[in-house]
């Protein structure tokens, strides 16, 4: 299948200067979506994972996707501020400023391995806050899941030492 037609390109979205690959109609079609599966199913092996964590918010539905394939749960990585209970953030460099990153503390016990899911991987900023985050609440990254990745960006750099997959590259 050739994931590169379902994806559509929106000039100057959500700012001027910005193409936006837009993956929802990969979402719409269930051929699609079980091709997505079958792709990352042929690199990371359910023995080698535990949990998957989606990136707010499209991270989400990937993550979502994944663990129901595999058998497996998933968990959030979401803004700050949108989390309750105890909490463990971590605030990261992006184009024009700062974000933060949040997670709930306990949800990921000492030495479990996770497979962080995202829907792109562009500069890697968030990517790389991601991992840095899951680290620090005790996890262990198995790899990093994207269906679109802006290759002339680089990101890839900053995650480069995970086992990290892209359906799709620009
Ligand atoms: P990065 O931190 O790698 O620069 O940006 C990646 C994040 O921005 C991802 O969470 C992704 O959802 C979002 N993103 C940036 N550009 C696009 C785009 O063109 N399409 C989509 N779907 N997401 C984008």
């Amino acid at each position: 299948m050739n994931l590169k037609d379902k994806i559509v390109d929106y000039p100057n979205f959500p700012k001027k200067g910005i193409l936006f690959r837009d993956f929802s109609p990969i979402l719409k079609d269930p051929s699609a979506l079980s091709y997505v599966a079958d792709e990352f199913s042929k690199i990371f092996h359910t023995k080698d994972i535990d949990v998957f964590a989606g990136i707010e918010s499209r991270g989400f539905i990937l993550a979502s996707i994944l663990a129901s394939r595999y058998n497996k749960g998933m968990i959030m990585i979401r803004k700050a501020g949108k989390l309750p209970g105890k909490t463990s953030k971590l605030a990261y460099t992006i184009e024009y400023g700062k974000d933060t990153i949040e997670i709930q503390k306990d949800i990921i016990k000492e030495g479990e391995r996770v497979l962080i899911c995202d829907d792109l991987l562009a500069t890697g900023g968030t990517a790389k806050a991601s991992a840095k985050l899951i680290e620090k609440v005790g996890g262990n990254i198995v790899g990093f899941a994207f269906i679109i990745e802006l290759v002339d960006l680089n990101g890839i750099k900053g995650i480069s030492k995970y086992n990290c997959k892209s359906l799709v590259k620009y």
